[in-house]
């Protein structure tokens, strides 16, 4: 049995944040990962992440709150919000004295880009390839302090005993054995959901695990219906095109070669905030005026020399999946399943209802984002609330003795991947997961409304009762079965997005990324709280509103950019 004081699960930005923390801290800490670290997603980050560094007199972490705040369709937790913006500015320098290699104005400082939402440009960047950097930081720091990380080893379940967590139990992918891994602290740290839609920016890995896991231990997936739709994908794969590239001074057009930004946003064009931009881009493309089901990022007068040095990354992935060059061409672009604002329900700790065990990063609702995150808060958000998680945690740690392990849980994840592998025919996972695919991409996109989401809500039922009784795993082997590995994953997808659909359903507003063609106003009097939705045993999301949003400076206001 492994037994360890913290355990995270996920080598992302967020998972390798807190094991870092940890470490410095003196606590015994390791890292469970189902790839290995620097494959997690984080390293497909591009634009950059947010800090009120202080290069410019305009700029502060109260207007980087106020702009994260308004950002988040006043859903957002302020005092959370105020904790992610005060702590940036040192985070950024934190991350750069351990090599970090970001890009410098000519006089030696960080570069700071303009993004979506933002009152200054506030985005420190390492050219289009920030994650990347970040994590290669982080991933050496694993190595200084010789972090333990069980690789490919698929966590499946999380122990609760007595009403706290002991760890987590986990299928080790390399000979098919479930182990159990006890801890005082498990820290989830899993990522996104992206992969419930069948366009996403997100990559394969991104399945929602940790949500689910969470979820059907009991504790609450808050704010689910609240997806981010990103303004820039490529229609061939559905692959992100930086916000930076509006950052750095792209065009919207549409097929009459209009700017047709300032229509709808007369003060930021392009860079209002991403639900804004998705909605204007998705009524062009709705009304006749786009081009072969898409709109055009234009960014020609740019100039050659500052496409290849400052977005060379995005230029590329274009010309290979389009075969547009975008110095001599528009790109075609269109909105896509981008990021999960929604997630395990945390305090601004990372702490969530049961004791020992946190999330962290994109699997976690603190809630900083609320109904719409600004670009650049979400690296930002991986690296504050990593290592405030792992900071609670150590605290917490000294207050518990020895726990004891599940073997409770154990048992129970034993016999029942038991039991699916004993199974001789009945439904593909596949086959569900394109059922989900289809309802989630066309029920709850852009635009939603009550005859939809009834319907993924009835879909999702559905998908949910087959899956339970009739799931078949065709591949019996131990050794790197793939087969079982993605089928664990659609589970998990299908539990998040029965939860995204409902808590959709069931809120009769539109706020930030939720927008309902039949409620089509913001309606504070009776929305202005979080929705909770918690696992009644037979998969269906029961829902609850009594977390109220946390509001310490600013009023809810009319929003507009
Ligand atoms: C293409 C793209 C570009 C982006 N660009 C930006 C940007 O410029 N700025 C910004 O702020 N944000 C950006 N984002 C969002 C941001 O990158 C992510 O939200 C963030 O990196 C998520 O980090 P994470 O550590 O929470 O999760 P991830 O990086 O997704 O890592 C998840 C980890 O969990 C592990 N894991 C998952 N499930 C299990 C399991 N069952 N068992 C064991 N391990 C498991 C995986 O192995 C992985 O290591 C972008 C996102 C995408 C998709």
């Amino acid at each position: 049995m492994i037994k360890h004081d913290v355990v995270v699960i996920g080598g992302g930005l967020a998972g390798m944040r807190a094991a870092v923390e940890a470490a410095e801290l003196g606590a015994d800490v390791a890292i469970v990962s189902k790839m290995h670290p620097v494959r997690s997603h984080s390293g497909a980050a591009q634009g950059g992440i947010n800090a009120a560094l202080g290069n410019r007199e305009e700029d502060s972490p109260d207007s980087h709150t106020y702009d994260t705040v308004k950002g988040s369709d006043y859903l957002g937790d302020q005092d959370a919000a105020a904790a992610m913006c005060e702590d940036a500015p040192k985070q950024i320098i934190w991350l750069e004295h351990r090599g970090c290699i970001f890009s410098r104005m000519p006089d030696g400082r960080i570069a700071q880009r303009p993004f979506g939402g933002a009152g200054a440009p506030r985005t420190c960047y390492s050219a289009d390839v920030t994650g990347l950097v970040i994590l290669h930081t982080l991933w050496e720091q694993l190595e200084r302090f010789g972090v333990k990380v069980y690789e490919e080893y698929f966590c499946t379940a999380l122990a609760v005993e007595d009403g706290i967590g002991t760890g987590v139990v986990a299928y080790n992918m390399r000979n098919g054995q479930l182990e159990l891994i006890t801890a005082k602290a498990t820290i989830f740290a899993t990522g996104g959901a992206g992969r419930m839609y069948a366009k996403t920016t997100n990559g394969y890995a991104s399945t929602a695990d940790g949500m689910a896991i969470a979820y059907k231990a009991g504790i609450p997936l808050m704010d689910m219906e609240f997806m981010q739709f990103h303004p820039t994908t490529l229609k061939e794969n559905g692959v992100l095109m930086t916000e930076g590239a509006r950052g750095e001074g792209g065009y919207l057009l549409n097929a009459a070669g209009e700017r047709f930004m300032f229509k709808y946003a007369p003060n930021k064009g392009e860079l209002a905030s991403r639900d804004v931009v998705s909605r204007a881009e998705w009524t062009e493309i709705l009304e006749g005026r786009g081009v072969d089901g898409c709109v055009l990022l234009d960014l020609r007068h740019l100039g050659r020399e500052k496409i290849l040095e400052r977005l060379p990354q995005i230029r590329e992935l274009a010309l290979d999946a389009t075969g547009k060059d975008a110095i001599h061409e528009p790109i075609p672009i269109l909105p896509g399943a981008h990021y999960t604002m929604g997630g395990i329900e945390t305090d601004k700790w990372g702490a969530t209802r049961v004791p020992g065990v946190y999330a962290a990063g994109e699997c976690a609702c603190v809630s900083v984002h609320g109904a719409n995150r600004l670009g650049g808060n979400s690296l930002l958000e991986t690296i504050v609330f990593g290592a405030r998680a792992a900071r609670h945690a150590v605290d917490y740690i000294k207050t518990v003795g020895d726990v004891r392990p599940s073997e409770r849980t154990l048992k129970a994840e034993q016999d029942r991947v038991k039991e699916l592998l004993a199974r001789t025919g009945g439904t593909r996972a596949p086959k569900l997961r394109s059922a989900m695919n289809e309802t989630m991409s066309k029920n709850t996109f852009i635009f939603r409304d009550e005859q939809g989401l009834a319907e993924a809500v009835a879909e999702m039922d559905r998908v949910r009762k087959e899956f339970d009784a009739n799931v078949y795993v065709m591949d019996k082997s131990s050794t790197f079965n793939t087969d079982l590995v993605s089928t664990f994953e659609t589970d998990f997808l299908i539990d998040a997005a029965y939860a995204l659909a409902k808590s959709a359903l069931e809120r009769r507003e539109s706020r930030g990324a939720q927008s309902r063609t039949d409620f089509p106003d913001r309606d504070d009097a009776n929305w202005l709280k979080h929705t909770l939705a918690f696992r009644e045993a037979d998969g269906t999301p029961r829902m609850d509103y009594s977390r109220k949003v946390t509001i310490t400076k600013y009023e809810p206001q009319v929003r507009t950019y």
